[in-house]
């Protein structure tokens, strides 16, 4: 088990918020690319990008991703890892051209689902194509499980060899359709990952906070924003991404959690340099 320093990931957009659930919720190139530096100035490592087109709805644009990945790069040097879910009506072949922008870091979806009121889409005939050309641009694939079952799915790609160490998961729980949020369904899904695995919890809703502080104790790592929750306490709304990322390294620094730099995550990944 990883227990090393914590790796903050920023997750704003998402498929799913909108300016109706929290009207501080970044949506275009600009407010992504703003949202996500401030995050980086509170100490996130990691940006987890989705796009959304003029009218607010997921895309898999490249022109759309293009800028949102050059206003950041303009202003700092954290991590961009390209979602390659994008949204549940967003055509799989266009999900996987995202991997041509060379991002370093992509999530990779091993496993199609319930999700919430929909399907969620992930073939294996996808997942192969997914893992081999990531492999071939050297993008380290983030492992969205939602379940124990897409764990050992992951591991069957891991034993061929086409998945490659460092292993770094996301544990998705409380999506309607995978697991539940829970710490036994957490131990759970801890004990199927090999030895030297980095793994986040992301909890969807209400339970973040608890979820995200037990992760933290026990040597996870933490993904917040809102992609996944827009309160940041009962019933109050996040004046922005920036809060929930203050918030988690406060409660690391009392847990003696070391945060890791954008150049941290690099080394500890091995990530591709160019
Ligand atoms: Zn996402």
């Amino acid at each position: 088990m990883n227990n090393g320093k914590l790796i903050i990931t920023v997750a704003p957009t998402g498929p799913l918020t909108t300016k109706a659930n929290n009207p501080n919720f970044a949506q275009t190139p600009e407010e992504i690319a703003n949202t996500v530096y401030e995050s980086y100035l509170a100490g996130a490592a990691v940006a987890h990008i989705h796009a959304r087109d003029e009218e607010g709805k997921p895309t898999a644009r490249l022109d759309v991703f293009r800028e949102i990945i050059e206003r950041i790069r303009a202003k700092c040097d954290i991590n961009i890892q390209v979602s390659t879910g994008v949204g549940l009506d967003v055509p799989i072949e266009d999900r996987i051209k995202l991997l041509e922008l060379r991002p370093t870091m992509a999530s990779l979806n091993v496993a199609s689902m319930t999700f919430a009121n929909g399907v969620f889409l992930n073939p294996p005939w996808m997942v192969e194509e997914m893992i081999n050309r990531m492999n071939e641009l050297h993008i380290q694939p983030e492992l969205e499980v939602y379940d124990v079952g897409h764990i050992e799915l992951a591991l069957e790609y891991y034993r061929r060899g086409l998945l490659k160490p460092p292993l770094q998961w996301s544990f998705v729980l409380g999506v309607r359709g995978g697991i539940s949020s829970s710490i036994k369904n957490l131990m759970t899904l801890l004990d199927y990952l090999p030895e030297g695995s980095y793994w986040q919890v992301i909890t969807i809703g209400r339970h973040q906070l608890a979820m995200s502080m037990v992760a933290m104790a026990i040597g996870g790592n933490v993904r917040v924003g809102m992609e996944d929750n827009v309160y940041y306490a009962k019933g109050v709304l996040a004046k922005n991404d920036a809060q929930f990322v203050e918030r988690v390294v406060r409660l690391a620094r009392e847990l003696g959690r070391e945060i890791a730099t954008p150049e941290d995550v690099r080394q500890m990944l091995n990530l591709r340099r160019d």
